[in-house]
């Protein structure tokens, strides 16, 4: 084994440090406790709850935070019925995997308890969304099969947010608004309405939790990527690289959170015969829909036995998700042509009378589910769990698969706990959720609102600005019309030149009319 660096009392390498004035040198190698890779929920939160418990965290994104998967998702924090309705398919399916079932009923239990924890600690950062389901004489259920799933999911948050079921007779059900020019509303058996919450903000929710264990002493690189990882002694020796060039730092344990990328990572730590992570790209269409669906959100089941949703945007709703493989390469976080026209034709299917075309379509987004891969190497498995390589070769290398929105504090636990369970931490405990800062203007191009996004939360390109640290980089034309003035006011900051702000507006152009498919006249 090779053996350990000398440390100074800082931990740093013996070379060129004179920090402790012993005479020594010592080189500035930082090391850390924990190199969290990955800047979306999953490590956000990683990195979170493990400088809680007072491990010396060092995050690393290779773009902004929040701009991966976690910024292309349907942006519900389910209550778990989809989980429920998978695990008691029938009790011949339930036999025939039961693990697969139990797991299922766990992840319902997470999501009402992630539910119940996000929507009372960021009440802000979340939005009430009531949703029909549409009981048709294919998914009619009886009504006490619906209340009892109802009731099973509101005891696992010990019924803290409510979930204000409503049972609509098929009387009720033909004359609700939202369902109106919906396909054999003649023979529907009626309707189940109930509360959903919607993270209106996810990219934010991501920004506001790495700004938070910053606050707590976490450090945190965006735009800076992993290229190497490689063991000395008993550390992780991690290789950086960003614009400015690359640099080492060295880690007593690695948490790999790059979400649809993790086996990239683990191969790079090299071991690439670990395969934990399979893709699922989903699509979802923005549009205008009718008056009489304002506000609300609908629910219903694919053909294929796929969700398939109508969730309200503003004054817009957006319209999937539309699934298919995919291994988080580029292509993946852009909506083609093919996906557009199938969630176009599923739509008309249920509301012919919407009459929806290509042009009515105002933008799109795609992006690439992490899943778990299923222990046969085939197809993806409902987990979504905390796995710890050291076993495999891999010593204090931790992984996350299947990560979700809605049950990120969730991994976040887990992931520490799984860490202590190898390492001690080198620092006390500290408070986990320090009070929130005041910002300035989070939804308005201010001086102060594009001053705070550089300044103190590291933003650098116009669309970290726009759309990560304000809000509005999210209005309908996705944030076109404020890109100069942010330019403007960015400039000093950042030091652009006039050349270089030009070059930088039209990134954002390009890239927003690229990734979001951006009907633009
Ligand atoms: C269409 C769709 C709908 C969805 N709907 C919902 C929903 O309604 N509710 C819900 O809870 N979930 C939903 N999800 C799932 C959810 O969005 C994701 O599972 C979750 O965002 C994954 O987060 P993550 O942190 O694991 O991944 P990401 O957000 O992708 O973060 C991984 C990060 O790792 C970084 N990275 C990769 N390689 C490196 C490297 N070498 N160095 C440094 N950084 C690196 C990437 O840049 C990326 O930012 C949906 C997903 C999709 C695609």
């Amino acid at each position: 084994m090779t053996p350990r660096p000398k440390l100074c009392e800082r931990s740093h390498m013996e070379r060129e440090c004179h920090c402790c004035g012993d005479g020594r040198e010592w080189s500035v190698t930082e090391i850390y406790d924990t190199v969290v890779i990955g800047g979306g929920i999953i490590a956000a939160a990683a990195g979170q709850h493990l400088t809680a418990a007072g491990y010396r965290t060092l995050l690393v994104e290779r773009g902004d935070y929040g701009a991966g998967t976690s910024s292309k998702t349907s942006r519900l924090q389910h209550c778990g019925l989809g989980y429920l309705s998978a695990a008691s398919g029938s009790i011949a399916a339930f036999l025939a995997h039961p693990r697969s079932a139990i797991e299922c009923v766990s992840l319902m239990r997470r999501s009402m308890q992630g539910r119940a924890e996000f929507v009372r600690l960021a009440p802000e950062r979340v939005k009430p969304v009531t949703f029909i389901i549409p009981l048709t004489p294919e998914n009619a259920i009886p009504r006490w099969r619906a209340r009892l799933a109802f009731r099973l999911m509101a005891a696992s948050d010990g019924g803290k947010v409510p979930l204000n079921l409503r049972i609509l007779s098929a009387e009720e059900a033909r004359a609700h608004p939202a369902l109106q020019g919906m396909v054999g509303l003649k023979s529907i058996r009626g309707a189940m309405s109930f509360t959903e919450y919607q993270y209106h903000w996810p990219e934010r929710i991501v920004v506001d939790t790495v700004m938070k264990a910053r606050a707590n002493g976490m450090e945190a690189l965006n735009h800076t990527a992993v290229r190497g990882l490689a063991r000395e002694g008993d550390l992780w020796r991690v290789t950086l690289t960003a614009a400015e060039g690359s640099r080492d730092v060295l880690a007593r344990a690695v948490v790999n959170c790059a979400g649809v990328w993790i086996d990239e990572i683990t191969a790079l730590a090299g071991a690439p015969h670990i395969r934990r992570n399979t893709g699922e790209k989903g699509t979802n269409i923005v549009v205008r829909l009718p008056e009489s669906l304002r506000g609300v959100g609908f629910e219903t089941m694919t053909a294929a036995g796929a969700p398939f949703y109508l969730i309200p945007w503003g004054e817009l709703h957006y319209v999937g998700p539309w699934d298919s493989a995919s291994d988080g390469r580029p292509e993946g976080f852009r909506a083609t042509e093919a996906e557009i026209a199938a969630i176009l034709d599923q739509l008309g299917r249920l509301f012919p009378s919407f009459g929806l075309k290509r042009e009515d379509v105002l933008y799109a987004w795609a992006g690439v589910r992490p899943r778990s891969l299923a222990r046969d190497g085939k197809g993806s498995a409902p987990v979504v769990r905390e796995h710890d390589l050291t076993d495999e070769g891999l010593p204090n290398f931790f992984i996350f698969t299947g990560g979700l929105l809605m049950t990120h504090r969730d991994a976040g636990r887990r992931l520490t706990r799984a860490v202590a369970r190898r390492l001690k931490p080198s620092g006390p405990p500290r408070q986990l959720d320090a009070p929130s800062l005041h910002l300035p203007d989070m939804d308005q191009v201010t001086e102060a609102s594009v001053a705070h996004a550089v300044l103190n939360e590291q933003a650098r390109t116009l669309s970290d600005i726009l759309r990560r640290r304000l809000s509005v980089g999210w209005e309908p034309d996705l944030g076109l019309r404020h890109v100069e003035r942010a330019a403007k006011l960015t400039a000093p900051h950042l030091g652009w030149t006039p050349d270089e702000m030009a070059a930088k507006i039209a990134d954002f152009i390009d890239e927003t009319t690229t990734e979001f498919n951006l009907r633009t006249s």
